[in-house]
C-alpha cells in the first residue's frame, strides 16, 4: 500500500508539473511537494480499501474467514496494486512523450518564427530582358526596363557619340592578327552575329584582345564629325581580364565585300537560329588599307550597356556593294542606338 500511495503521489506532482508547462523539473522530486499531498491523498486512496474491508467483512458474516480467504486476499490486492502501478507507468510515458513533442513543436516554430524575421521580403521589380529600337522597349527605356541595365540611362560614358575635337597626336598603330577561322552565322533579332573560333587577335595600347563576334548595325551608330555611314561594323574582342575592344568599320556604298558576302550566303532561314558552315571567313580581307583611327572610352551599344569599353573607329570607310545593303536592310532597317552626349571625354586621332 505504501508503494501504491508513493506512485499516485509522483503521478500526481508529475501531472501538475506537466500540466501547468513548468520547465523546471526540479519541483517533481522536491520532498515537501510530495509530503504536502500526502495526507489527502491518503483518504481518497483509503476509500477503495475501506470499501473492500466492509465487502470482506460482509462476506466473513456470510461464510466463516479462513487463512486461504486472508492469503488470496492479499495476493489480489498485491495484484491490484501491480496493476495500477503499470498502469501509472504507462500514463507517464505518454506525458512525457507528449511533453517532448510540445517542445520540440516550439523549439521549431520559435526557429521558423526567426528565419522569417532574418529574410527580408522579396523585391518586386519589374524586370525584362525585351528591348528593341523603337517604342516602349526603345532605347529611351532600356534603363527602366531592367535593372541591370540601368547604365543605359544613368551612365556617363555610353556609346555611340558622335565623334568630333578629337584630339590629334602619335598614336600607336593597331596590329591586326587575323586568319581564315571557321565561323557560325546567328540572326539573334536584333542584328546579324557572326562568331568565330579563337585565335584572331588585335594588339592596341600593349595589350591584345581576341575576336569573339563581329555584327552589323543600320545606319552607321557613329558619327564622325556629324556624318553618319549607311552602316558599319563592329568586331567585339576581348582580353584575359575580360575587357573589350571594339573596332568600328564605317560601311559606305561601293563595290561588293567578300566577307560580307560569305556572312549573307549563310544566313539563317530563321530568326535565334544558327547556320555553321564548313567553309571558312577571313575577318582580314574587311580591314581598310589606311589603318588611321580614332578612340576613346564608351559602352556597349545594346543592353546591358556596360562601359568600359576600349572604342576603336576607323577613320576610312569600307565599301559594300548596294545590293548586299539592300539585303541587311530587309532584316534591319533601323537597328541602331541614338547619339549618346559625349560628357567630355577624351578623344584621341591619328594624326
Ligand atoms: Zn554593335
Amino acid at each position: 500500500m505504501r508503494t501504491l500511495i508513493a506512485l499516485m503521489a509522483c503521478c500526481f506532482v508529475s501531472a501538475t508539473a506537466y500540466a501547468s508547462e513548468t520547465p523546471a523539473p526540479a519541483k517533481i522530486s522536491t520532498a515537501p511537494a510530495g509530503a504536502s499531498i500526502r495526507p489527502s491523498l491518503q483518504t481518497k486512496i483509503n476509500k477503495p480499501s475501506a470499501a473492500a474491508a466492509s465487502e470482506s467483512a460482509a462476506a466473513s458474516a456470510s461464510a466463516p474467514a479462513s487463512r486461504a480467504s486472508a492469503k488470496s486476499e492479499r495476493e489480489r490486492e498485491e495484484q491490484a496494486e501491480a496493476e495500477l502501478s503499470a498502469k501509472i507507468a504507462a500514463r507517464l510515458a505518454i506525458m512525457r512523450a507528449n511533453q517532448a513533442a510540445r517542445v520540440a513543436q516550439q523549439a521549431k516554430a520559435k526557429k521558423a518564427a526567426a528565419v522569417a524575421a532574418a529574410t527580408p521580403p522579396p523585391v518586386v521589380q519589374f524586370r525584362s530582358n525585351h528591348w528593341s529600337y523603337e517604342g516602349e522597349t526603345g532605347p529611351a527605356n532600356w534603363g527602366r526596363i531592367n535593372p541591370d541595365w540601368a547604365k543605359c540611362s544613368m551612365g556617363n560614358r555610353q556609346s555611340p557619340i558622335d565623334i568630333r575635337d578629337g584630339m590629334k597626336v602619335e598614336l600607336e598603330q593597331i596590329t591586326f592578327d587575323y586568319k581564315p577561322s571557321s565561323f557560325n552565322v546567328t540572326d539573334n533579332g536584333h542584328t546579324v552575329q557572326v562568331q568565330l573560333s579563337g585565335g584572331n587577335f588585335i594588339t592596341v595600347q600593349n595589350r591584345m584582345y581576341e575576336l569573339i563576334q563581329f555584327h552589323f548595325h543600320r545606319p552607321s551608330e557613329e558619327r564622325i564629325n556629324g556624318k553618319g555611314y549607311e552602316m558599319v561594323v563592329h568586331l567585339v574582342h576581348k582580353d584575359g581580364q575580360g575587357n573589350l575592344a571594339v573596332v568600328a568599320l564605317m560601311l559606305e556604298r561601293g563595290k561588293p565585300q567578300n566577307t560580307i558576302q560569305t556572312v549573307w550566303n549563310n544566313l539563317p532561314l530563321e530568326k535565334l537560329e544558327t547556320m555553321a558552315p564548313s567553309i571558312v571567313l577571313d575577318p582580314m580581307e574587311m580591314i581598310p588599307q589606311r589603318r588611321d583611327y580614332f578612340t576613346y572610352m564608351g559602352s556597349l551599344t545594346t543592353p546591358p550597356c556596360s562601359e568600359g569599353v576600349l572604342w576603336l573607329v576607323m577613320k576610312e570607310p569600307v565599301q559594300a556593294s548596294p545590293a548586299q545593303m539592300a539585303l541587311f536592310s530587309r532584316l534591319y532597317p533601323m537597328n541602331s542606338r541614338p547619339i549618346q552626349p559625349g560628357s567630355g571625354r577624351m578623344i584621341k586621332e591619328s594624326n
